[in-house]
């Protein structure tokens, strides 16, 4: 995982001001390979590996900009639904050390089985309602 605040990437676009939206205490901007077309990444302005480390008025303004990047997305276009997520640490995916929550726009039919959704981070476990023994 990359590390450290004075060599972090989102930390510069912040300084930067390449911001899309921005709260007291967070800004959103697009992710710069978005897994589907507005994929939007919630970033604290302050630098925290976990959103956990946040205040918990930090938090509820982060929260509060997640929602708002949502709402702003799914008024742009009524069909889309959301993966919402955080990948909290570097055995749970984190690439990137400072905090950050996914707003990924999704679609009927961006992949042929959306069932599941974020249980597919441990694919052997995701389907469990196929019924069978395997699945569980
Ligand atoms: P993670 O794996 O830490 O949950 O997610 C990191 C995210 O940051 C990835 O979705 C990746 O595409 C995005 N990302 C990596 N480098 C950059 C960058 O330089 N600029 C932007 N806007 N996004 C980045
Ligand atoms: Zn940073």
């Amino acid at each position: 995982m990359k590390s450290s605040r004075s060599s972090c990437t989102f930390c510069a676009l912040i300084a930067d001001r390449q911001i899309r939206a921005e709260s007291e205490a967070a800004v959103a901007f697009p992710d710069a390979y978005p897994v589907t077309s507005d994929h939007t990444l919630i970033v604290p302005k302050r630098h925290v590996r976990s959103v956990f480390e946040l205040s918990e008025s930090e938090q509820a303004d982060l929260w509060n900009l997640v929602a708002r990047v949502r709402g702003d997305l799914a008024t742009n276009n009524p069909n889309r639904d959301f993966t919402v997520g955080v990948n909290d640490g570097e055995a749970a995916g984190q690439t990137v050390d400072h905090a950050h929550v996914h707003v990924i726009p999704r679609r009927a039919g961006d992949v042929p089985d959306p069932r599941g959704g974020i249980r597919w981070v441990l694919p052997e476990k995701a389907d469990y309602w196929s019924g069978s023994e395997d699945a569980r």
